[in-house]
């Protein structure tokens, strides 16, 4: 288990504008080991405790094939619909500081593995919020689709890896602090370095719920319909390789009901 907190360096963004470290959230880091999780444990891509009277999700997105019913090696390849692959699978009792909907303590992530230019995006995410107990008691799906060899992009696959959370204090990146403090920290900034080397910011690079997302390109926050700029809920980076993509973040509104969430994605 690494888990070990990136070491501050000498000049912290947090040492040097204390209004800074006033922003901090509490993070969860779930750094992921390559591992065989059961269905019934939290993980990054590794099989989920699926409902068994809920049908396994499909991408239909125009352009995506899929094999035929028969033997692999007869099939014909056929355009179709294809089975979402298993992202992200957590339980409450693992995340703590996770702020789960009442009555659900189960958290599960899939995406279409398959490449989609840009409309809408490389992956196109389902998230769904569960109750264990109500799960278990309903029956589980046994023969969820397997994932067919040659018809992912491997890079949007993550190796299925068992999950050692650790709580962490999480810092915004520098285009995510309100460029009102970004404009008056500027100058203390640069008087306290010399203008010679910019500060690094304390934001917590790897696959994370809760703290600030992970951006590696400027913020895109999504607005919820009521108007309120969403809560970042996790980012998903590192652990999965995302093609020339820096990460996936999904935000949800806690405001209103129904549970609304959104996703953003950046590209290098
Ligand atoms: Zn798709
Ligand atoms: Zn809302």
């Amino acid at each position: 288990m690494s888990g070990v907190l990136p070491e501050l360096p000498a000049k912290d963004l947090r040492t040097l504008i204390p209004e800074y470290a006033a922003l901090a959230r509490d993070a969860v880091l779930l750094d992921p080991e390559p591992g065989d999780p059961g269905a019934g444990e939290s993980s990054l891509g590794g099989r989920l405790l699926w409902p068994v009277d809920e049908p396994w999700p499909y991408c239909a997105q125009e352009g995506h094939w899929t094999y035929g019913a028969g033997p692999r090696n007869t099939s014909e390849i056929d355009p179709g619909a294809v089975p979402m692959v298993p992202i992200l699978q957590l339980f409450a009792r693992d995340v703590p500081g996770l702020d789960f909907p009442e009555g659900k303590d189960l958290l599960q992530l899939v995406w279409c593995a398959l490449i989609h230019e840009q409309d809408p995006g490389p992956v196109v995410p389902r998230l769904y919020w569960r109750s264990e107990a109500d799960v278990v008691a309903g029956g589980l799906l046994s023969d969820a689709p397997g994932v067919n060899e040659g018809e992912y992009d491997e890079d949007h696959m993550p190796e299925p890896s068992t999950l050692s959370p650790i709580a962490a204090s999480d810092c915004p990146t520098w285009l995510d602090v309100p460029e009102g403090l970004r404009d008056s920290w500027e100058p203390r900034l640069r008087a306290a370095t010399d203008g010679s080397t910019w500060p690094p910011d304390s934001n917590l690079i790897g696959t994370k719920v809760g703290g600030w997302p992970a951006w590696t390109q400027p913020p895109h926050w999504p607005d919820c319909e009521c108007g309120r700029r969403m809560e970042h809920l996790l980012t998903i980076t590192g652990d999965v390789q995302l093609g020339d993509c820096g990460g996936v973040y999904l935000f949800r509104c806690r405001q209103c009901p129904g549970l609304p969430w959104d996703w953003r994605f950046d590209c290098h």
